[in-house]
């Protein structure tokens, strides 16, 4: 049957302004770095991506090299939109990046004009997209003049490959030097987008001061910790999780120590007491940082989708709940 997206998708999310810019952003974002490659289900890919939109988040974010195999979850996005998607496409917003390791030789990674240009001319390929909302320099390349970066940034969008441009893994004096350029280029910057947690909060330390004295939005990845910060390895890890996967090499056992379960086994206790599951919190959490534009998260099912946006109903933490919490991060 023909996809009709849900007509009372906008009701429950947020759309807050993405930094001093004219976008807004929805609260959660979904992305398909893990679990939309060709080696996934394309059933279970398009599920989600319905289910995704039908609660109202609106927006995708991938990169020239999510599958595995590099390439294939745009490959894969660009399937479901031709099939289902395409005449939402105005109502979308559909990110994607280029910086890490793509193809052989040195034309294929870092922040060349070469490279980000021609990379972005795939990925628009793949997609089958005219254009992307967001394009980002994934992260700073330090043997390119951070100057071409920007330009070649600035040229993607006046060339009509891409609406916005962002940034991704920049330090914060690096930020800011894009923010200067890009200000000069006539183009400017709309988003950084950086890893973010309770477990992994070096964002604190610099970033997210540069975010609200330059009103950048800013979008945060791994609000999960990849899954760890949910209910699932509590009790070791199960099969078919993100850990135990064999082709996986950003979340293995080794991480999940036994010092960490133990913060989890508590913070999951403070969950429930909010009435919440650990997910819930760990989302509501990253976007109680007022320098949060949008929180994206990952997904290897429709019902976890389901999971993250129901945080929305039970965001807002007392003074003593985010004391707590901290105590049991230090701890
Ligand atoms: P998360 O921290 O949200 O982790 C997602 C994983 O958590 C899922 O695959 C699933 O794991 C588990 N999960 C999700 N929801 C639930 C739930 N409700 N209950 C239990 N488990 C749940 O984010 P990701 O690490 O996946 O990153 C999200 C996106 O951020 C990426 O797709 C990408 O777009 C972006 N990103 C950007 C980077 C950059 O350099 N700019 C780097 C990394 C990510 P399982 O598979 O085990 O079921």
């Amino acid at each position: 049957p023909q996809y009709i997206a849900n007509p009372e998708r906008y009701q429950n999310m947020s759309y807050p302004r993405c930094g001093n810019s004219g976008l807004r952003l929805p609260s959660l974002s979904l992305g398909l770095w893990q679990n939309f490659g060709a080696v996934d289900s394309l059933s279970n890919a398009q599920a989600m991506l319905h289910r995704a939109f039908d609660l109202g988040i609106n927006h995708f974010d991938l990169a020239n090299n999510y599958g595995p195999p590099f390439g294939s979850a745009e490959s894969t996005f660009g399937q479901i939109m031709a099939k289902s998607l395409k005449p939402y496409r105005d109502e979308l917003l559909i990110s994607s990046k280029a910086g890490y390791d793509m193809w052989a030789g040195p034309y294929g990674i870092g922040g060349s004009r070469k490279y980000l240009v021609s990379s972005c001319d795939q990925s628009l390929k793949r997609t089958g997209l005219d254009y992307f909302d967001v394009f980002y320099s994934h992260c700073y390349d330090p043997e390119t003049p951070i100057e071409e970066t920007m330009q070649a940034l600035d040229y993607i969008v006046r060339s009509g490959r891409a609406l916005y441009v962002g940034i991704s893994n920049y330090s914060p004096i690096h930020t800011k030097q894009a923010i200067r350029i890009l200000k000069e280029l006539g183009t400017p910057l709309l988003i950084h987008q950086n890893r973010y947690s309770m477990f992994e909060r070096e964002m604190e330390q610099g970033l997210t001061d540069v975010f609200k004295d330059e009103g950048l939005g800013s979008i945060v990845f791994s609000p999960l910790a990849q899954g760890f910060l949910t209910n699932k390895y509590l009790k070791g890890i199960p099969e078919g999780s993100r850990a135990s996967r064999s082709e996986q090499i950003y979340l293995n056992a080794d991480q999940i120590s036994k010092d960490k379960i133990a913060k989890v086994v508590k913070l999951n206790k403070l969950a429930e007491q909010r009435g919440q599951t650990l997910a819930q919190m760990a989302v509501a959490w990253v976007l109680n940082n007022e320098a949060v534009t949008s929180a994206i998260i990952g997904a290897s099912k429709v019902s976890q989708i389901e999971d993250c946006v129901a945080a929305l109903n039970c965001a807002d933490f007392t003074e003593q709940e985010l004391h707590s919490i901290d105590t049991i991060l230090e701890g």
